[in-house]
């Protein structure tokens, strides 16, 4: 029945880690994968969410079945979060929230809703480069995908001009998908007076903002610091919608946590918004799973449990600066031809490091060092213990 199914290419990034597995060098090192490390290169799970484990385990709760849109105090406590314990359309009960399947599956369903009820277009826009998997999604939710400018080559930096003429040239009322923080696969942003120019400019054209936030708390090390973008462009009156993802910030990867949420203009609209929502969700999966969503929602209501997560999430996010500025130093002291400043200025969880595809591939094959071609290195893999080999290798290898 299958003979003609053709093989599909690997996955750019999970093939890395097959390479990488697969090589025997003690010294070999995965900066493929987005997730985080300790110091020690280990998987780290936070102690916040070992603590909201012992207080569930002793909950005893059942394993029923969730609602189709999740954990109600889940749902509210992520929003609050996201839109902040102020914000005007949560207190007036005017957000459609749902959990999700993490990230991926909150844009999914986003993408589905928009799909079927967005009434001006079925074009969404993705910053070049984005996050790879930002393509497939849209297109298998029925969208067409198309690009505006992000990402210069040149000063390893953000087109700020290229992004605003891309955006101003849009059809009026199309979708446009923004990266809240820390851009994948970039590591670079918008500033805040950059954000508030976007945000006129996307008002004048009224596009449909749609904001990816996988990384609320890891590009500064503090959660509303990294919601201004999502709660300036609210504040402004957008009615966005937000996928928002607890892998990273809580290190709840293979829990799939997340939450999709939309602004509408009254409760009887976010009534009916919600109602359709189950409609898209339910022949998908039926109802998320329970126990990520325990976890994470015992952390947010916790006053205790908070302020943990807090710090936890800071302490991650100040180990990757440290190891941009142990980089950025360590190639400039060795004389490495080219600019590094690069390295600090990027943020969150990767950065663009600028080396070419024979530069990444003579790392692997003669320093066990593994990334994704485009030269994007997962910080969080570097640590004390190999950001001195790592420094030395890259710098040998851009000299060539
Ligand atoms: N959006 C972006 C920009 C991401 O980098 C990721 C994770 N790599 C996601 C969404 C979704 O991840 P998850 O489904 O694990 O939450």
């Amino acid at each position: 029945i299958w003979s003609a199914v053709p093989a599909g290419p690997p996955d750019p990034i999970l093939g890395v880690t097959e390479a990488f597995k697969a090589d025997k060098d003690p010294r070999k090192i995965n900066l493929g994968v987005g997730a985080y490390r300790d110091e020690n290169g280990k998987p780290y799970v936070l102690n916040a969410v070992k603590q909201a484990e012992e207080i569930l385990v002793k909950q005893n709760p059942d394993k029923e079945y969730l609602p189709i849109t999740g954990l109600p105090e889940f749902t509210q406590a992520a929003a609050k979060l996201a839109y902040g314990s102020d914000s005007v359309p949560l207190n007036e009960s005017r957000i459609a929230v749902t959990q999700s399947i993490s990230g991926t599956g909150a844009l999914r369903i986003g993408g589905a809703f928009l799909g079927r009820f967005y009434p001006h277009t079925r074009t969404i826009y993705l910053p070049v480069p984005s996050w790879g998997n930002h393509t497939p999604i849209f297109r298998d939710s029925g969208l067409e995908v198309k690009g505006y400018r992000y990402f210069d080559k040149k000063t390893v930096g953000l087109d700020f001009q290229g992004m605003k003429e891309d955006i101003k040239n849009m059809p009026e009322k199309s979708i446009v998908l923004l990266h809240a923080c820390a851009h994948n696969p970039t590591g670079v942003d918008p500033t805040p007076e950059q954000w508030k120019e976007l945000s006129d400019i996307i008002k004048e054209k009224s596009l449909f903002p749609f904001f990816d936030m996988a990384y609320q708390g890891f590009a500064s090390g503090s959660t509303s610091h990294d919601a201004f973008a999502v709660r300036h462009f609210v504040s402004e009156g957008h009615q966005i919608a937000l996928s928002q993802s607890f892998a990273k910030n809580m290190g709840l990867y293979g829990e799939r946590v997340g939450a999709f949420s939309m602004i509408t203009a009254d409760p009887e609209e976010r009534a009916r918004v919600d109602s359709q929502l189950k409609i898209v969700i339910r022949p998908m999966y039926s109802n998320p799973p329970l126990h990520g969503a325990r976890i994470a929602s015992t952390i947010l209501r916790n006053d205790e449990l908070y302020g943990l997560w807090e710090s936890e999430v800071a302490h991650m996010a100040n180990r990757i600066i440290q190891m941009r500025d142990r980089l950025h130093e360590n190639l400039v002291d060795l004389k490495t031809p080219g600019e590094w400043s690069h390295i600090t200025k990027q943020i969150g969880m990767f950065s663009f490091t600028g080396l070419t595809q024979p530069q990444t591939k003579t790392l692997a094959e003669k320093a066990h060092i593994y990334m994704t071609a485009d030269g994007r290195i997962s910080m969080a893999g570097l640590n004390q213990h190999n950001i001195d080999y790592f420094s030395e290798s890259v710098s040998k290898a851009v000299k060539g």
